[in-house]
């Protein structure tokens, strides 16, 4: 599932003329729970898919940065690394340009760069495809320059070139997936101090299969939408007195609720926020005590919190889940911000063929787009391949 990387180091050869230095990969990512906790300062579990984003890289050291996409029409595309400027750029660019930026305004020397890069991990379909590609790109310049970053080091600075480079308001989980996840592993990370912890997610050997089902719709009204979810949260955190929702304790949800008096709409947000959190922790104390299965209703309580409080699903995410439910699966959510992009489902292998029938069928019948199903098997992080 990942671009070789020869024929990325073929290609990168044609344009610049010399082979490059070194080629890396860097992966999408599912979250497996803990959604819309991100920016509440909590807890997210993602693991990373074997679809990456691969990079040929040499050094420069002549202020140059040159580009190119396989996946995007057009020539090269050749900047100076001196007037790299947030907000500048609107084209796919804007993202490893904006790590070479993010990097510079932290101190590190980068001094230019060829980069030829193609990726396998959908773009747009909430799979963090922009992720992969600025991840990649940090970990080819951390190795050429020696700077000697760690993952979760490089994910902030990717963070920050997405946020104020791009001009994007993301969290920090989908970098540090990319960045630090481990084959066979889903990684329980504490968004507010970055603190990890790598928990066994090895599906193959226990019989289980993990699909995602892109349901390939993306409603037009989600970033106000998003803006709007998180301004309530913030809302709900300052009548409640606290840093973030992340700090009203699980024990203390109905205390809490009451306090909100009649805040109806951040009630229910708040209420989605801290029981999230604790469905993280439990699914955490499944996995580490070896009881996989019973990680399937804990992601379909997740999904109701998310289409009923949090009122994030739309009817095609819903539609895969009730009927993937209906059909066998052990489990079945959304998975990232919600109003289209993806769902996952957990189901036995032996389940699987028909699961994925019932709801392709559902999604013919109900006249929807005909989705895009494919198996995730937890993969690694970031890493130089050649
Ligand atoms: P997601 O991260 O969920 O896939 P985003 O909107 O955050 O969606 O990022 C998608 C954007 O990332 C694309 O519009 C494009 O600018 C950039 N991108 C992703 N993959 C590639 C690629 N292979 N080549 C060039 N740009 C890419
Ligand atoms: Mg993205």
């Amino acid at each position: 599932m990942s671009e070789t990387s020869g024929s990325v180091a073929e290609r990168f050869e044609q344009l610049y003329g010399a082979a490059p230095d070194g080629v890396w990969a860097a992966p999408g990512r599912v979250n497996l729970i803990g959604e819309h906790t991100d920016y509440n300062d909590g807890f997210v579990m993602p693991f990373a898919l074997p679809h990456t984003a691969v990079a040929g890289v040499s050094r420069r050291d002549d202020g140059v940065l040159r580009l190119h996409s396989a996946d995007v029409s057009g020539p090269v595309v050749e900047l100076t690394v001196d007037a790299l400027a947030p907000e500048s750029d609107k084209r796919w660019t804007a993202y490893p340009a904006g790590v070479v930026w993010a990097l510079r305004e932290a101190g590190h020397a980068v001094t230019g760069a060829d980069i030829h890069l193609a990726s396998t991990v959908p773009a747009g379909a909430g799979l963090s495809s922009s992720a992969a590609l600025e991840v990649v790109v940090a970990l080819a310049l951390n190795d050429l320059f020696g700077l000697a970053l760690r993952g979760w080091q490089l994910a902030r600075l990717c963070q920050r070139a997405e946020n104020v480079y791009v001009g994007a308001p993301v969290g920090i989980m989908d970098q540090t997936a990319s960045a630090c996840c481990e084959p066979g592993h889903a990684l329980f990370l504490d968004t507010r101090d970055l603190s990890q912890r790598q928990i066994p997610f090895d599906l193959a050997a226990e019989g289980m299969r993990l699909l995602v089902v892109d349901t390939r719709v993306k409603h037009s009204h989600s970033e106000g939408e998003y803006g709007k979810r998180r301004a309530g949260c913030e809302k709900g955190a300052a009548l409640l007195g606290v840093d973030a929702l992340r700090d009203v304790p699980f024990g203390e949800l109905d205390a809490a609720l009451k306090r909100l008096g009649d805040e109806e709409e951040v009630r229910r947000l708040v209420r989605h926020v801290v029981t999230e959190d604790a469905r993280v922790e439990r699914v955490v104390r499944l996995l580490e005590s070896g009881d996989t299965r019973a990680i399937g209703p804990v992601l379909v309580e997740g999904h109701a919190s998310l289409r009923d409080d949090f009122r994030v699903s739309c009817p095609e995410l819903d539609l895969v889940v009730d009927t993937a439910v209906a059909a066998g699966a052990l489990g079945a959510r959304m998975t990232g911000g919600g109003f289209g992009g993806s769902a996952i489902v957990l189901a036995e292998e032996a389940d699987v063929a028909a699961v994925t029938k019932a709801v392709e069928e559902a999604f013919a019948a109900a006249g929807f787009k005909t989705p895009r199903v494919f198996e995730a098997v937890p993969s690694a992080g970031a890493r130089r391949v050649r």
